[in-house]
């Protein structure tokens, strides 16, 4: 898209603007805004929801009604990515607008990495305590993965859950139903609020539509028992489904996939049973993926459930007279390969894995359309605190950028390039990094023999990814590598000496 038909297609500049100025005499730390001074703020994000699954686009064979209308009645930034395409890293990128290495949330959190520091910190200043702060009603609701469950030794099996107590872990979330991450899709279970670790409440029903129930009833606010009506809401919703295991969904939902074939479902070209460029000794690939595609039907089973619940949780949004003024974000924490590349799940570079879905409705101030703008994860938070006119509480430590003057209509400098994160930091082998630009994507990787390898796709020309092309552009490669080597050194990252 080009720049003067994404400006156009934006914002009512002047009606943002004299909000903003409104929203700046009353942005003191610590008052209590009333509910009409600032929007409230709905952040919803499946897991592991690939953006090829938005129904409107037509890539996969799904229906996403609900997900569409609200697309077409916001904007949908078409190239947003997650940077380190893996549960807890895309949360504590989002939550404290740093990357990984500062953030110390290098990958999913679970015993075997406690001691490393795998977790997100309590003085971590959020985007959720500065919310609280400035005087939003906070709230979480779902799986959280945040936290580092009491460390085990090597060698014994790791433990991924983990209770969070009330206090600084919350980061300032203050009505809480969640756990740390468990993939009982049918059976999961919470701790809300103030509940003790031996007090967690068992449910029998699908997570996303408990939680949707949950959070029906929290809009609703009967009796004033979820939050205080004189304050905006900032309420965040983890969604686990479309995680594995996928066959974790109610039968209404598989229905419609019944008798369908691998084939009919998985339509991407690169789906491809042998991938040359992988293999168990690099530790790039996965071996028997051909085994795992008859899962597309429940992944997208899962895909529509999910857009099912979503829709009751936005009728009741426009049911309690909310829409006009609040703002709802849909975004997921990475994509799913779903056989493409050879292929299951996520944590690799491949557009089905790294891209994800980012919309964002707000009927009072924007102007439904669509931008191309690289949005990378670190970026939500200072993008989101400075549209609410919060801008001035973003911490000087923060790594990503604000790109809220897009929102608002402005010629800004807009990102020529994304990074993108894979490390472990138990282990010296296996890590990578790269950038995604709106014409390439540029890996350097280590494999688990330290072994050095190189990929770079041309996105436009190749938009399935099927060609590795490095070593045959000297000229593209190298200023790909010198927008990878500024990022690093913008983010003080240390793999700046192994590129
Ligand atoms: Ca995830």
């Amino acid at each position: 898209m080009n720049k003067n038909i994404s400006r156009r297609s934006f914002v009512k500049r002047t009606t943002v603007a004299t909000a903003g100025v409104g929203l700046l005499s009353t942005g003191v730390l610590g008052s209590c805004s009333k509910k009409k001074e600032r929007p409230n703020v709905l952040f919803i994000f499946p897991d592991q929801y690939r953006k090829q699954s938005l129904g409107f686009l037509k890539n996969d064979p799904v229906l996403t009604p609900n997900i569409d209308k609200l697309a077409s009645e916001g904007i949908h930034f078409t190239d947003a990515v997650s940077n380190h395409p893996l549960c807890s890293p895309f949360r504590g990128m989002l939550f404290s607008g740093k990357y990984p290495l500062s953030n110390g949330v290098q990958s999913n959190c679970h015993s075997g990495r406690t001691a490393y520091g795998n977790f997100l910190k309590p003085d971590e200043r959020c985007l959720s305590d500065i919310m609280k702060d400035a005087g939003y009603a906070t709230g979480y609701l779902g799986k959280w993965h945040l936290d580092g469950p009491t460390p085990t030794k090597p060698g014994q099996p790791n433990i991924w859950d983990s209770y969070c107590p009330p206090g600084p872990h919350r980061h300032g979330f203050e009505f809480w139903y969640s756990y740390g991450t468990h993939n009982r899709h049918n059976h999961p279970y919470y701790w809300i609020n103030d509940a003790k670790e031996n007090e967690r409440t068992d449910v029998n029903q699908w997570s996303p539509e408990h939680e949707a129930d949950v959070l029906i009833d929290y809009l609703d606010n009967k009796d004033g028992k979820f939050r205080d009506e004189e304050k905006p809401f900032f309420m965040c919703w983890g969604i686990n489904p479309p995680h594995t295991p996928f066959n974790e969904v109610p039968q209404k939902y598989k229905k419609r996939f019944e008798g369908k074939t691998t084939e009919e479902l998985l339509n991407r070209p690169n789906v491809k049973r042998n991938f040359p460029e992988f293999n168990a000794s690099t530790g790039f690939g996965d071996s028997g993926v051909e085994k795992q595609l008859d899962q597309a039907k429940d992944y997208f089973a899962c895909v529509e459930g999910v857009d099912d619940q979503i829709g009751r949780v936005l009728d009741m949004l426009e049911k309690k007279g909310l829409k006009d003024n609040t703002i709802v974000i849909f975004c997921s924490d990475h994509g799913e390969m779903l056989g493409s590349h050879g292929l299951m799940h996520k944590n690799i570079w491949y557009k089905e894995s790294f891209e994800i879905p980012f919309i964002i409705r707000w009927p009072e101030k924007l102007r439904p359309g669509k931008d191309n703008l690289l949005l990378s994860v670190p970026d939500i938070m200072p993008t989101l605190l400075s549209f609410l006119g919060l801008g001035d509480q973003i911490p000087s430590s923060v790594e990503g950028k604000d790109y809220s003057g897009v929102l608002r209509g402005e010629a800004i400098e807009r990102p020529k390039a994304a990074l993108y994160f894979f490390d472990k930091p138990e282990e010296e082998t296996e890590k990578r990094r790269g950038v995604k630009t709106h014409e390439y994507t540029y890996i350097i990787g280590y494999d688990r023999n330290n072994k050095k390898h190189i990929f770079l796709y041309d996105d436009v020309n190749d938009p399935y990814q099927m060609v590795n092309i490095a070593g045959t552009k000297p000229e593209v490669e190298k200023e790909l590598h010198q927008m990878l080597e500024q990022l690093l050194h913008e983010t003080k990252d240390y793999f700046i000496s192994y590129i």
